[in-house]
């Protein structure tokens, strides 16, 4: 498959590339020139399928016959030509290159070359040359609509990119920097670096809450955080009643901003008549995974007067872990009493309130 319909990070190639033109708010058209036989593959895209104001032109035999189809049904007095290889050129670069368009008729992002050069043969190095004044070059490449339209109706073929052709026209070609990161997806090697590069510009870091209180009623032990507590009385609710792993289930709801317990498991649904509240934060815990997000840390308090917690949190911490799918040195169980003030001081219920880190990446 051409390798811009490839995924990367989750994502077709050509798909990021439209999104950051779209994003940079510059374009006020976007044209893709594409190969007639990828019409099938271009149905794969999900920015295609969802917006209609892209159009679509087929290219022809030579990258300038593609480019000259292109250019043909640009309307603004300015034009930046891309290859779609580039996912991760920046909405900054793009504002760069239509700046710089102002005052240059034709303008290039490049990079110095910075590393040594080398010819080689047969593996062996055969001369040095000299980097001095050497650029590496990349796209966007910007130009005056009607002079770069000229240059290629001009141009007698065989060009090896834009530049080329414009500078054949006489047209003068302005060096702006280019950026580390735009990198041109070529080899196998390049989709992992390129993955990398792109999941850390989307990193989504967030916290979710969660509160809940249960009321003592009959019984002779009490759930928490997975763990069964003997005590002179029990906790009453429609499932088990474990408020730890409620407080914590509901954290990764909020932090997901996907509600709440109750709203995923109704309380007036026999379904869930005693149940074993793992299955709700099983469910969050898949839900994050759903949305791309995987849990980093949770801490969970408890808040009563009795039973006495501190026992029985590293079991609490160990249940937890394997339920979550994360290891105990992420996860914070501790108690604290309410200094005999309230409802919990008054042993009628026991509070819980807990924090959930979730991270897309
Ligand atoms: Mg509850």
């Amino acid at each position: 498959m051409p390798k811009q319909f490839r995924t990367v990070a989750g994502r077709m190639v050509l798909d990021w590339t439209l999104e950051a033109f779209i994003r940079c708010d510059r374009a006020r058209q976007i044209v893709l020139v594409h190969n007639p036989e990828d019409r099938a593959l271009l149905e794969g895209s999900e920015i295609l399928r969802s917006r209609t104001d892209i159009q679509r032109i087929e290219g022809g035999a030579t990258r300038a016959a593609s480019v000259r189809a292109g250019l043909s049904v640009v309307a603004s007095p300015r034009v930046l030509i891309h290859d779609a290889a580039r996912p991760l050129v920046s909405p900054s670069l793009i504002g760069t290159v239509c700046d710089a368009l102002s005052t240059n008729v034709g303008v290039v992002p490049a990079l110095r070359v910075t590393d040594a050069l080398w010819r080689g043969h047969d593996g062996r190095v055969t001369e040095a040359e000299d980097r001095e004044g050497l650029f590496r070059a990349q796209t966007p490449q910007g130009f005056h609509t009607d002079e770069i339209r000229a240059a290629h109706i001009a141009h007698p073929g065989g060009a090896a990119d834009d530049v080329a052709v414009a500078r054949a026209a006489g047209l003068d070609v302005a060096i702006v920097p280019g950026e580390g990161t735009n990198l041109k997806i070529t080899i196998p090697d390049d989709f992992d670096h390129a993955a990398q590069l792109l999941i850390e510009r989307r990193m989504d870091i967030r916290t979710g809450n969660g509160f809940d209180v249960h009321r003592f009623g009959d019984g002779d032990h009490v759930m928490l955080c997975g763990v069964r507590i003997p005590h002179g009385r029990g906790l009453q609710g429609h499932s088990d009643a474990d408020v730890g792993m409620h407080a914590v289930t509901d954290a990764i709801y909020g932090g997901l901003g996907e509600g709440d317990i109750g709203g995923h498991f109704p309380p007036d649904d026999p379904r869930w008549k005693g149940s074993a509240s793992e299955i709700f934060l099983r469910h969050a815990v898949s839900l994050a995974d759903d949305h791309g997000f995987r849990l980093t840390h949770v801490d969970c308090t408890l808040i009563c007067e009795n039973p006495k917690i501190g026992p029985y949190a590293f079991d609490m911490k160990i249940k937890m872990s394997k339920i979550m799918n994360l290891s105990t040195s992420c996860i914070s169980i501790k108690a604290t009493t309410s200094e005999r003030l309230g409802f919990a001081g008054r042993e009628e219920g026991i509070a819980a309130i807990a924090t959930a880190t979730l991270v897309r990446a």
